[in-house]
């Protein structure tokens, strides 16, 4: 087959190429670290190697690679490909598709990290078919895409869909944007790990969290937080009840203001919950959208898990390139 292209997903600690046919099969893989702080231009080197190192693993001529789509982080320019901020890579206004098309020679679309997640479920998992969708992926922060009429849409300064940031308790917690009350400082694992922290080490709670985490309670690991419910830990059923709420709340103002046929819920704390809290995130989001504004409306879980990053890309690669 000669229609093939590349999806990379590039995340703050690794590089992930894939070779992607048409059909969606995944041919190879190959993954490098980031190590952001070794500066921009290796990075950029080393994602250049691991296309390569996809394509020779793949056994396919490279001739027959039509594009390349990467999924990046922080707000960019999907028309110019450059990443105008990624500060977990230290990036600044970096001409990503310009630098890689200049060391591997082959057309290269960038969009952002979320977007293409939200793209691959449409083009490949749990959004197929579906016109018009709304991508929210929980993990260390939240954040969204959305596709109208089967396209990403960008938005005027192109950071439509920062669902993470949209307030659902005036005066709430403080998020890492400066506000206060955001979805993300109350529903992300990170404010989950503030939730542990601050009922196991200054209110006293038990939890099995204290264990599996050997005391470590900066960061919480999303199977850490799996392990926890299965347990039926009585601290982890409590702070989840809170989250699936604002998850709610927040899948509430959307649907109320965009009416999409589907919201996608994907990331590992959505990896984690079992099917009650997704019961919960729907019965919450009935209580805050509009009478009848759900009833057309599915919340369903994301079903590429990691691959939506490769996949979303090799969409992103095909749409853009028009290889069809
Ligand atoms: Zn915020």
């Amino acid at each position: 087959m000669s229609n093939n292209v590349v999806g990379v997903d590039m995340g703050g600690t690794k590089i992930l190429s894939a070779v992607i046919d048409a059909a969606g099969n995944i041919l190879s893989t190959a993954k490098v670290s980031t190590n952001a702080d070794e500066g921009t231009s290796i990075v950029i080197d080393r994602i250049a190697d691991s296309i390569q190192k996809a394509i020779s693993k793949s056994g396919v001529n490279e001739a027959s690679i039509e594009a390349i789509g990467i999924g990046a982080p922080g707000p960019l320019d999907p028309a110019t490909g450059v990443v105008i901020f990624a500060p977990n890579l230290g990036w600044r206004d970096v001409p990503l598709k310009a630098e890689l098309e200049a060391r591997v020679g082959i057309p290269t679309f960038v969009d952002n990290d979320v977007n293409v997640g939200t793209l691959g479920e449409h083009v490949f998992g749990a959004g197929q078919g579906v016109e018009n969708v709304v991508g929210i992926f929980v993990g260390t922060g939240i954040g969204g895409g959305i596709i109208l009429q089967g396209e990403l849409f960008h938005g005027a300064s192109k950071t439509a869909g920062e669902i993470g940031h949209i307030i659902v308790k005036a005066g709430g917690p403080k998020c890492g944007c400066g506000t206060r009350g955001c979805l993300e400082a109350l529903a992300s694992r990170t404010a989950m790990a503030k939730q542990f922290r601050k009922a196991i080490l200054k209110k006293g709670k038990k939890s099995v969290i204290s264990k599996l985490t050997d005391g470590d309670l900066r960061t919480i690991r999303s199977g850490v937080l799996a392990k926890a419910i299965q347990a039926n830990d009585k601290l982890t059923l409590k702070i989840f009840k809170k989250v699936t709420k604002y998850l709610g709340v927040g899948i509430g103002s959307i649907v109320n203001f965009l009416n999409p046929e589907m919201i996608i819920l994907g990331g590992g704390v959505v990896e984690a919950l079992d099917d009650t809290f997704l019961d919960n995130i729907r019965t919450a989001a009935k209580k805050y959208a509009l009478p009848n504004t759900l009833d057309g409306v599915q919340i369903v879980r994301a079903e590429l898990g990691d691959n939506s990053g490769i996949l979303g890309a090799a969409a992103l690669a095909r749409q853009r390139s028009g290889a069809g």
